[in-house]
C-alpha cells in the first residue's frame, strides 16, 4: 500500500498516509511518499497518458494529473473530486542552436516550466500540495518563499477557496513574484530576515498558527514536481537524455526529479537514469561545497548572495534527498558566477526563449561542465528553465542599461540591447532602423 517513509537510514520509520505530517515524528528526518505500484500495468501507462492529451476532462488536461498513476496518494475518484488544478504542466521542450553553440554542445534542449500559470515549476508541485491540504480539510495554508512558491501557493489556495499566508524576506524577492502574491490574495508578510531564518521560525510556529505548510519539505509538492520527468521522457519518446541540468536552491526539485526517474526506471519505462547536474550560484552554493569537500553534513552559508533570488538559499532543507539522488544518478553539482548567469540569461533571451535569472544558471552550468570535459559535445543535454522571463523585469532592465550590480560590483552587459530614441519622422526612422538592424539582417541565419 501507500505510506510515508523516513529517508534516514538510522530510522527508516513508516507511517500511514492518513497522518498529517511533513517530517518524521520520531527523528525529524525527511519523508518520502512511497507507493506499491503495479509494475505489469505500468507498461500500458505511456499509451494511457498519451491518450489523455486528447481528452477534454479537467483532470486529464493537467500535465501533472495526466500522470496520476505515478502519484496515487488519492484514489481515482478522490483525485477527480478534490484535485486543485489550473492546467499546470504540459510545457514545451524547446531546442536552441544558439544556446548549444554557447555551451559548446552539438544540440541542447530546454524544458520550460515558465509556461505554467504562475510562471514557474512550483505550479507542478503546488497542485498536489494544495490538493493534499484540501483532502485533509485544512483551511489555512502557508509558506516561506523566495517568491515563486508564494505566487504559486497564493493562486492554487485562492482557487480552492483556502486562505494563503506567505512569508517573504523583505526586499529580497523579484517584483513580479510579490505582485502575484498580492494579486492572488495572499495574506503577505515581509519579514526582516533572510529565507533560511524565516523558514526556521515558521517551522516552529506552523502548528500553533494552524498553518498547513507548503514549503518543499512537504513531500506532496515533490510528488507533483516529479511528473515533470514523466512529461519530459514522454517528449523524448522514452529515450533518456544523458544529462538533466537544473538550478538548485532549497533542492526540492532535484529531489523530486531523482525520485521520479528512479520510479520510472523501476517500473521499466526507462532503462537507465539520466545524470542530474545541479547548478548553484557561487554566493549560495552549500551543496557544491559539500560535494567538493566530501563532507558528511551540509554546512549552511550564513549570508547567501546572488541576484538569482530564487536560489538565494544558504541552508537547503532537502539536501539529504538531493545527495541521495546525485549519488544514484552519477550526478554533479557546480557553482557559476553572477557574470556567467547574466551572460547565459542574455543568450537564452536572444534565442527567443527567455527565463528568470535562476533558470539561466543551467546554461552557464552546462557550458562549464562541457568546458571541463564532464559533459561530452555530442551528449544529449536537457536544461530545465524553472521560471518565466517576466518574473524579474528589474534584473532585465538593469542588464540592458548596463547597470546590473551584485555585491557592489558592476557586471558586464555583453548582450545589452538599449532602446533608441527617434524623432517622429519617416526619414529619421528609416535611417535609424538601417543603422540599428542592418548588421543583424545581413548576419542572419
Ligand atoms: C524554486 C526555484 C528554484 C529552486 O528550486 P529548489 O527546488 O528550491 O532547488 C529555481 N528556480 C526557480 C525559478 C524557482 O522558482
Amino acid at each position: 500500500m501507500h505510506y510515508f517513509h523516513c529517508i534516514r537510514e538510522s530510522c527508516g520509520a513508516t507511517y500511514p498516509l492518513a497522518e498529517n505530517i511533513h517530517t518524521c515524528p520520531r527523528c525529524g528526518g525527511l519523508l518520502d511518499v512511497e507507493y506499491t505500484f503495479d509494475r505489469e500495468a505500468a507498461a500500458q501507462w505511456p499509451v494511457l497518458w498519451r491518450g489523455r492529451r486528447a481528452s477534454l476532462r479537467t483532470l486529464d488536461s493537467s500535465g501533472v494529473w495526466r500522470f496520476r498513476e505515478l502519484i496515487p496518494f488519492l484514489s481515482e475518484q478522490e483525485s477527480a473530486a478534490l484535485a486543485v488544478t489550473l492546467g499546470e504542466g504540459n510545457t514545451p521542450l524547446l531546442e536552441s542552436r544558439a544556446a548549444a553553440r554557447y555551451a559548446g554542445l552539438d544540440a541542447m534542449r530546454f524544458k520550460h516550466q515558465g509556461f505554467n500559470l504562475t510562471g514557474s515549476f512550483k505550479d507542478n508541485g503546488m497542485t498536489c500540495g494544495v490538493t493534499r491540504a484540501r483532502a485533509l480539510g485544512m483551511r489555512l495554508v502557508g509558506c516561506v518563499s523566495t517568491g515563486n512558491t508564494s505566487a504559486s501557493m497564493a493562486a492554487y489556495a485562492s482557487y480552492a477557496g483556502l486562505v494563503p499566508v506567505v512569508f517573504i524576506p523583505r526586499g529580497e524577492i523579484a517584483l513580479g513574484k510579490l505582485a502575484q502574491a498580492l494579486e492572488y490574495g495572499a495574506v503577505t508578510f515581509q519579514v526582516e530576515a533572510n529565507f533560511d531564518q524565516i523558514l526556521r521560525l515558521i517551522f516552529r510556529l506552523a502548528e500553533s498558527l494552524g498553518l498547513y505548510l507548503l514549503n518543499s519539505v512537504n513531500p506532496f509538492r515533490l510528488e507533483g514536481q516529479k511528473t515533470i520527468m514523466a512529461e519530459l521522457l514522454e517528449q523524448c519518446g522514452w529515450r533518456e537524455p544523458d544529462w538533466i541540468v537544473l538550478p538548485g536552491g532549497n533542492l526540492g526539485n532535484v529531489s523530486a526529479f531523482g525520485k521520479g526517474l528512479r520510479e520510472l526506471r523501476d517500473l521499466g519505462l526507462i532503462r537507465r537514469l539520466p545524470r542530474l547536474a545541479v547548478i548553484q550560484a557561487e554566493g549560495a552554493a552549500p551543496l557544491c561545497r559539500m560535494m567538493e569537500s566530501a563532507a558528511a553534513e551540509l554546512q549552511p552559508i550564513e549570508r547567501p548572495q546572488t541576484l538569482a533570488t530564487a536560489i538565494k538559499i544558504g541552508a537547503p532543507v532537502s539536501w539529504p534527498k538531493a545527495v541521495r539522488e546525485l549519488r544514484a544518478s552519477g550526478g554533479v553539482c557546480v557553482a557559476v558566477s553572477e557574470q556567467e548567469i547574466a551572460d547565459a540569461k542574455a543568450v537564452i533571451g536572444r534565442a527567443g526563449i527567455g527565463c528568470e535569472p535562476a533558470s539561466a544558471a543551467t546554461l552557464a552550468g552546462a557550458r562549464k561542465l562541457r568546458a571541463a570535459g564532464v559533459v561530452g559535445p555530442d551528449q544529449d543535454v536537457v536544461a530545465i528553465l524553472t521560471g518565466h522571463l517576466l518574473k524579474d523585469p528589474d534584473y532585465i532592465l538593469r542588464y540592458h542599461a548596463g547597470e546590473l550590480e551584485c555585491g557592489g560590483r558592476l557586471l558586464e552587459s555583453r548582450l545589452a540591447n538599449r532602446p533608441r530614441i527617434v524623432a517622429a519622422e519617416a526619414a529619421a526612422l528609416e535611417a535609424a532602423l538601417r543603422e540599428a538592424a542592418g548588421d543583424r539582417l545581413t548576419a542572419s541565419g
